[in-house]
């Protein structure tokens, strides 16, 4: 590592624990960063910019993540590199979001291997990605990387300390696939009460789908008409009044069609 920079004050783990890791994402630190970087430190103080003006232990990956960015703040930086981490790894994040592991276990051999492959650099990933950072001191005082950064995913009324174990716990619950909810969590900004609620009413809406083309096919046979006549018929009386169930429908096409044709 690389002497103090005077221009700099340097970012201290407060815990032995703590003592070179990566203060972006956990790994093992290596190397500094510096907020802002040490090229632009005279423009920032040229124009008196906002800059923290530390020297940050970070791991050789985030550095290499951080070259260009010329933001000066700890804060900005650090969701910089995490965004930048969550995008270079998305398969594999994607991979463990999406896959629990008895469904793992299930799989045939080959698959297992490569599954698990994926799923244990998705799961490294995923953690880096949402570091919270630690508690460190600058020139002796403390500064509590605060623990909210940290958010419990709720689902209905339930906590749960990450997206994967609340993704888990809807697959089970829900009896969606866990996939599907992970897929889900893209076009519901991350909502997954959103997603469950999405995915059960097109359950339900297939279900429904399911139940008129059975009683429609039933219909159609017993009074020898065409399905595809049957079914669009229904739809036309559906449409026309929301109130009806796809018997109250069928039983008026006998009514006032069918009855006159036999
Ligand atoms: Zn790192």
């Amino acid at each position: 590592m690389t002497p103090l920079d005077e221009r700099y004050r340097l970012l201290r783990a407060a815990d032995e624990a703590h003592f070179h890791t990566c203060f972006y994402c956990g790994c093992i630190a290596t190397e500094y960063d510096y907020a802002p970087p040490r090229a632009h430190w005279g423009a920032f103080e040229h124009h008196r910019q906002a800059a923290d003006n530390l020297q940050i232990p970070a791991c050789r990956e985030c550095v290499t993540l951080l070259r260009g960015c010329t933001m000066g703040l700890l804060q900005q930086r650090r969701d910089v590199v995490q965004t930048k981490l969550a995008a270079k790894y998305k398969r594999a994040i994607n991979v463990y979001l999406c896959w629990s592991e008895e469904e793992v276990e299930e799989l045939d051999r080959s698959l297992k291997y490569s599954i698990a492959a994926g799923l244990s650099l998705g799961e490294e990933s995923h953690r880096r990605a949402n570091y919270p950072g630690f508690t460190y001191e600058i020139e002796g005082c403390r500064v509590a990387v605060s623990q909210a950064v940290v958010q419990p995913v709720m689902l209905f009324g339930e906590r749960f300390d990450g997206i994967k174990a609340a993704l888990e716990h809807a697959a089970k619950t829900y009896g969606i696939s866990q996939g599907k909810l992970a897929q889900g969590l893209v076009q519901h900004n991350d909502n997954l009460e959103a997603v469950v609620h999405a995915l059960q009413q097109q359950q339900q809406k297939q279900l429904e789908e399911r139940q008129m083309n059975r009683l429609c096919a039933e219909f159609a046979r017993a009074h020898r008409q065409s399905r595809r006549y049957v079914v669009n018929a229904v739809q036309r009386y559906l449409d026309r009044d929301e109130s009806l169930t796809v018997a109250e429908a069928l039983e008026r096409l006998y009514q006032e069609r069918v009855r006159h044709f036999l």
